[in-house]
């Protein structure tokens, strides 16, 4: 429709250019005036008619409201800092300005973009995000290259602007979680999980504050030594009699980023259990802490952990912490914050096999222990156990002390056993415990009552 009128603008002067001379050389003056009068009536006209249509057709459109986001915006800042991060989002708006040049931009939070798209096919909106999303990466794949965007499309469907931009939003952080989807489509599904969500991570800050998360420990227990070598402190929420395992709420604690406070509670509590055991002369190895991703970026958390060490009196050598790779963050990401960590605590790499980027995680000097997924040791088929029996082999090859997670079988101990792997932590040995029940354990000298 712009090229409709900018070829009739431009014939429409050329036609003035070329005649009015001719006519004034002519001498025919009053029929150029008149001539040059109805070329620019006629301009005035297709300006005005074409206008007239743009609003016609912008009224007739159906809309949509788009939300892009960052992805991981947290850690693209603590990777490039603030001032780069907002010179990024900086960048990021002028080309969706640039796309979107007849609709409304607006940024939330300064870092969402919220866009008023209006639309007359569907497929419109998944091109023109598509298109942005290239130019955006074609702009900052030079410097940034871990940057990249999702997008939530909310299909206005009622007059509330408000609500529709949410249901934006909720769709948004929907795409998000789908790691190969650049954009996703509202449903009504993405609320409910939300609200669930949210629901939970507000019975999770209640529950901080009134202190009703419990630390359990589960015994590491090596069958050639015949001793607990170790436990892990495992969390658990109890409320009103009930007991929550860490499961059901960790991912949206580490989600919504909870898992900082968590992690800091859990480390706090089991130190001063670790204190009842040392005073009580109970002897107890080591005790590995869960640390998540989060946690691990959080600036203070290393000083945090040393200083609470320090005023409980305890030793760098009782604790040790198990990182987790579960999450969609490569190494490069976290190691080197895994680097300062093993300065001060031995680290072991917890779920592997199953983490990004678990294979080169073993490059990585600073991590001691590797624990195999209980996925690797459940699979009994050939060719999970062909599996297995490599990771066993690799690992031990490249000199890591290795445990084998979620045993639960004599058959899975006795496979373990075969190929070198002693170390186990199962409820084949034993599930986690309360506190009273893993100090009575460790002064049975881990032997089971009953057995
Ligand atoms: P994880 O670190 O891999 O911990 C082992 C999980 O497997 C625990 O679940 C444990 O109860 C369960 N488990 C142990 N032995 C067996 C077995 O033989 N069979 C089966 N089916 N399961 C077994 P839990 O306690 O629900 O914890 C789940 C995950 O939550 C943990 O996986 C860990 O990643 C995370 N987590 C637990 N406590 C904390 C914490 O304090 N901080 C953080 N950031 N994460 C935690
Ligand atoms: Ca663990
Ligand atoms: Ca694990």
């Amino acid at each position: 429709m712009r090229e409709k009128i900018i070829s009739r603008t431009i014939i429409s002067l050329i036609l003035l250019i070329v005649v009015e001379p001719i006519l004034l050389l002519l001498g025919y003056k009053i029929e150029a005036l008149v001539f040059a009068i109805l070329v620019l009536i006629y301009l005035a006209f297709v300006i005005i008619t074409n206008n007239m249509r743009i609003r016609y057709m912008l009224i007739k459109k159906k809309k949509a409201i788009i939300c892009a986001n960052i992805d991981n915006s947290e850690l693209v800042k603590l990777y490039y800092g603030t001032f780069v991060y907002k010179n990024i989002i900086k960048r990021i708006y002028k080309i969706i300005k640039r796309n979107f040049a007849t609709t409304c931009v607006s940024k939330k939070f300064g870092e969402q973009f919220i866009i008023l798209y209006k639309y007359d096919q569907k497929n419109e909106i998944v091109s023109i995000i598509n298109k942005i999303n290239k130019e955006i990466q074609h702009a900052l794949d030079d410097d940034f290259f871990t940057i990249s965007l999702s997008f939530g499309i909310q299909i206005c469907d009622n007059k509330d602007y408000e609500t529709n931009e949410n249901k934006a939003v909720i769709a948004c952080n929907g795409a998000k979680k789908q790691e190969l989807n650049l954009y996703s489509f509202y449903n009504i599904q993405d609320t409910e999980n939300e609200l669930r969500e949210k629901q939970i991570l507000l019975k999770l800050i209640k529950a901080l504050k009134n202190n009703e998360f419990e630390v359990y420990f589960q015994p590491k227990y090596d069958f050639s030594l015949k001793k607990i070598v170790g436990s892990e402190a495992l969390v658990r929420l109890v409320q009103n009699g009930e007991i929550v395992k860490a499961d059901e709420f960790i991912d949206i604690a580490e989600k919504y980023g909870f898992t900082v406070f968590l992690d800091r509670y859990v480390f706090k509590e089991t130190c001063k259990k670790i204190c009842e055991l040392k005073k009580a002369n109970i002897e107890f190895n080591t005790i590995s802490i869960n640390v998540s991703r989060s946690t691990l970026c959080e600036e203070e958390a290393i000083n945090y952990y040393v200083d609470t060490l320090e005023k409980c009196g305890l030793n760098k050598k009782d604790i040790e912490l198990e990182v987790t790779e579960r999450s969609e963050d490569s190494f490069h990401k976290v190691g080197e914050k895994i680097h300062k960590l093993s300065k001060v605590f031995n680290v072991s790499l917890d779920d592997f096999g199953v983490g990004n980027s678990s294979l080169s995680m073993l490059m990585e000097n600073s991590i001691k222990t590797i624990k195999i997924d209980r996925h690797f040791v459940i699979d009994d088929s050939p060719e999970g156990r062909k599996i297995l029996n490599n990771i066993i082999k690799l690992i031990k090859e490249l000199g890591f002390n290795i445990v084998a997670e979620g045993v639960e079988t004599e058959e899975q101990k006795k496979y373990l056993e075969s190929k070198g792997c002693h170390v186990i932590q199962g409820y084949y040995y034993s599930k986690p415990l309360t506190f009273e029940e893993f100090k009575k354990l460790l002064e049975n000298g881990g032997i089971q009552n009953g057995s």
